[in-house]
C-alpha cells in the first residue's frame, strides 16, 4: 500500500516551505521531488517511497519538525476524501464544554468542569458523568441557554470553512455530541451541519432544567452506532466515513472511521486515532482530505 506525508502548520505562522520539506522528506524516507503544495507556507503533502514503512516514516518526520509549529501525519494514498464527516462539538467544534459554561450561571463552573475534564480524559463512566453534571445544573431557566450560547460560546477557528467545503464538494456532515441538543442545534444552524445528535435535557412545565437527562444517553458506544447508521443511509462503509474529536467519548467513532482524527486530543483518542492535529484549525481535516487550499468554500 503506498502512503502520504501531509505537513500542516498553525494557519498564523506558515512553517512548510522548501527547506522544510526537503528535510523531512529526507527524514522520513519521502519524495521531495513529488510534493505537492496544498497552500503556500501552510500545507503539502508528500508520497512516501516504496518500500518505506508508514510507521516508522510518521516518527521519524514528528522528530525532524519538533518545536516547529507544524502537523505531520501519514495515511494511505487511496480513499483519502470521505463521504461522510461525524464531528464532536465541545472543545472541537467549538471551543468551550457547553454542560460547564451552564454550571457558570450558578456559581458550579469549577465544581462541574472538574468532572468534565475527568470524563473526558476517559477516568470516569460517561452516563454517570453526564447525569451527574446534568443534576447540577438544575433549576436553570431554559430560556438561559441563548443567552449562554450567545455570551460564552465561540467556535473553533477554520469549522466554518471545514463544514462549508466538505459540504460543497457533496460530503455529508453530522455533528454527535455527548452534550445536548439544546447547544448541537444551535452550532448546527451557525456552521451549517447537515445534521445534529445530542442529548436531551429534561425541561418542566415552568420551562425550567430539571436536572434530569433524557434516555437513551447518547455516549461513546452510540457515536460509533450513529457512524454505521449514517453510513448504511448513505450506502457506503466506515472506510468512506471520517470522524473528528477531542475526549474519551469519541475513541468509539474514531477508532471506527477510516480517517480518525483526533483535534488537540486527550492522551486515550490520540492513541487510537490516524491523524492527530495539534497546531493546525480545524482546516488541517480538509488538508488531510487531499483539499487544497483553491478549493475552500467561502464560509
Ligand atoms: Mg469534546
Amino acid at each position: 500500500m503506498s502512503h502520504v506525508l501531509i505537513l500542516i502548520s498553525a494557519p498564523d505562522d506558515p512553517a512548510v516551505d522548501d527547506s522544510l520539506l526537503a528535510r523531512i522528506a529526507d527524514a522520513a524516507g519521502a519524495d521531495a521531488t513529488q510534493a505537492q503544495i496544498l497552500a503556500p507556507g501552510k500545507a503539502a503533502e508528500l508520497p512516501l517511497k516504496s518500500g518505506v514503512d508508514a510507521a516508522g516514516a510518521a516518527r521519524a518526520a514528528a522528530e525532524a519538525h519538533a518545536g516547529l509549529p507544524v502537523d505531520s501525519v501519514v495515511l494511505p494514498a487511496a480513499n483519502r476524501r470521505k463521504r461522510l464527516l461525524l464531528a464532536d462539538m465541545d472543545s472541537t467544534m467549538i471551543q468551550q464544554e457547553c454542560i460547564d459554561e451552564l454550571a457558570d450561571r450558578l456559581g458550579r463552573k469549577a465544581d462541574v468542569a472538574a468532572i468534565t475534564e475527568k470524563t473526558m480524559r476517559g477516568d470516569i463512566d460517561f452516563p454517570t458523568a453526564l447525569r451527574s453534571r446534568a443534576a447540577m445544573v438544575a433549576g436553570l431557566p431554559a430560556s438561559i441557554i441563548d443567552e449562554v450560547f450567545d455570551s460564552a460560546i465561540t467556535f473553533t477557528p477554520g469549522g466554518a470553512t471545514m463544514i462549508a467545503t466538505l459540504r460543497q464538494a457533496g460530503i455529508y456532515t453530522a455533528l454527535v455530541s455527548g452534550g445536548f441538543t439544546d447547544f448541537t442545534s444551535r452550532v448546527r444552524g451557525r456552521l451549517g451541519f447537515d445534521e445534529d445528535r445530542a442529548n436531551r435535557l429534561v425541561i418542566d412545565d415552568g420551562g425550567r432544567l430539571t436536572g434530569g437527562v433524557h434516555d437513551p444517553i447518547l455516549d461513546s458506544s452510540a457515536k460509533r452506532t450513529a457512524l454505521d447508521e449514517l453510513a448504511g443511509r448513505l450506502g457506503i462503509g466506515p472506510a468512506d466515513a471520517a470522524a473528528l474529536g477531542d475526549g474519551a467519548n469519541d475513541c468509539d467513532m474514531i477508532a471506527h472511521a477510516g480517517l480518525g482524527i483526533g483535534y488537540r486530543p486527550k492522551p486515550k483518542l490520540a492513541a487510537v486515532a490516524d491523524a492527530i492535529l495539534h497546531h493546525a484549525d480545524l482546516t488541517g481535516v480538509l488538508y488531510l482530505m487531499g483539499f487544497r487550499e483553491a478549493e475552500f468554500a467561502a464560509a
